[in-house]
């Protein structure tokens, strides 16, 4: 196994200052590894190894790392506009606005934040001013960000949820101290794909929004079933609450929208984040415009209060412009790039484990990928906890490294490829996977 004893001494100095030497608890992984830099499909370490990206920053790098095209319109914000102001409105928000509306049916005005955590704590209020409702559901197994509304119930291990349990609430499972039960109490975790839980909550509270991923991709990728996310539409609109589509990892990267875009499903509100603006810190609340406008509500009593020293701040709204035209171009070839990468990956893989009489089947959406090690493509959070090998997963994803492949370090946690991937990168990867699960194997 190889070492890092640079990266070791950087964080170890880092813990002097920064509690654990890293910026978000996530990026504490083992083994630690320091990067030095990026570009396209490849990492640099600061020992000097280069890795093939499949974590691409946990999502936002859809064009590869440091696209020529997206840093030379930063670089012209940057020489034209010098002083950067946020706090006046500049022309490219609007740009960015009119860009995301025309691009997405469901999407009739916008508003720009800078977090995707910051979008879904918005898209959360508008839903309870809306409704007048203070009560929230949320599926097992997504991740819409740090705050106390959503920080519940994700990868939490079977044990603590118990049996799987059908029109029925779970306990809501923190994962962060300092949620206060009075507000945790407002939250109700359901399965995903299982929509008679979602009705029965609606009868038992007043339910204001639903926000879920619409293809789970914090717990590798997991596909609705067909006729659930059309199920989540129509219970939203019999029991009259905010339909919510978290498309902070999903959004840019499947198609321009996001997965509701390919699925056709219509949410109330949509947030976007990561590929958005290719790496740049930008997210983005949109949908219908007379929940929108209570950002601007004459009533001050049904008004949200939307603010932020950086929203719209020209840097990443111009890399957020610049990387919608790079995913617009040539009608979407950097799509169908992506689409054939992913293909081959998948097909690839299934290969690898057949031939090795490894128990295991890929997921896949487009770019994005990742393998199970059990019989069937889970269909809920509480399948992957039971069945998935996540012991085989992590030995791997460890193993690879070794080849200068870079899965993130976190058994479960999809992959991602990019307009800069080469097949060469492909069959190179699928070559490492080879020898990774021989040598894993073989132990
Ligand atoms: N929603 C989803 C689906 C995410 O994947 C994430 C981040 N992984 C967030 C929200 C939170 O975004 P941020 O980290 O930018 O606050």
């Amino acid at each position: 196994m190889p070492n890092y004893p640079k990266s070791e001494a950087i964080l170890s100095a880092n813990t002097q200052y920064i509690p654990g030497g890293v910026v978000s608890t996530n990026r504490a992984v083992d083994p630690p590894i320091v990067f030095d830099r990026a570009l396209g499909a490849y990492m640099w370490d600061v020992e000097g190894n280069r890795f093939i990206d499949f974590h691409a920053a946990f999502g936002p790098y859809v064009l590869g790392h440091s696209d020529e095209y997206v840093n030379n319109a930063v670089r012209r914000v940057l020489d034209e506009q010098r002083s950067l102001y946020g706090s006046g409105t500049t022309t490219l928000e609007g740009q960015l606005a009119q860009m995301i509306c025309d691009a997405v049916p469901a999407v009739e005005s916008v508003q720009i934040l800078n977090t995707g955590s910051e979008a879904t704590y918005q898209a959360l209020r508008l839903a309870r001013a809306s409704t007048g409702r203070s009560h929230i559901i949320k599926p097992q197994g997504g991740y819409h960000g740090w705050h106390n509304d959503v920080a519940c119930n994700l990868m939490t291990p079977l044990g603590v949820l118990g049996e799987r349990r059908v029109a029925d609430e779970y306990p809501f499972l923190p994962i962060s101290a300092g949620i206060p039960e009075e507000h945790s109490s407002l939250v109700h975790p359901v399965n995903f794909n299982d929509l008679e839980s979602v009705e029965a909550m609606c009868r038992k509270y007043p339910i204001a929004g639903l926000i879920c991923e619409p293809i789970l991709q914090n717990v590798g990728i997991i596909r609705p079933q067909p006729g659930y996310l059309e199920g989540l539409r129509a219970l939203a609109d019999k029991y009259g609450f905010i339909l919510i589509f978290d498309e902070v990892k999903t959004g840019f990267r499947h198609a321009l929208g996001g997965f509701s875009t390919l699925s056709g499903v219509r949410p109330d509100l949509v947030v976007y984040g990561k590929a958005i603006a290719n790496g740049y810190p930008i997210a983005v609340i949109g949908g219908r415009k007379d929940l929108m406008d209570l950002f601007v509500s004459p009533d001050p009593r049904r008004r949200v209060l939307l603010a932020g020293t950086y929203n719209g701040h020209p840097v990443p709204t111009v890399a957020a412009i610049a990387t919608i035209e790079r995913l617009a171009e040539n009608n979407g070839a950097v799509y169908q790039h992506m689409e054939e990468l992913g293909c081959e990956m998948q097909r690839g893989l299934e290969e690898i484990f057949k031939k090795a009489g490894t128990e295991a089947v890929v997921a896949r959406q487009g770019s994005a990928f990742c393998a199970y090690f059990m019989d069937h493509l889970p269909v809920d959070w509480h399948d992957l906890a039971a069945n998935h090998d996540a012991d085989l997963d992590g030995l791997i994803r460890r193993e690879l490294l070794g080849h200068g492949v870079y899965y993130f370090q976190l058994p479960m946690k999809q992959c991602s490829l990019s307009a800069a991937h080469t097949r060469d990168d492909v069959r190179y990867t699928l070559q490492a996977v080879a020898e990774s699960l021989a040598a894993v194997t073989c132990r």
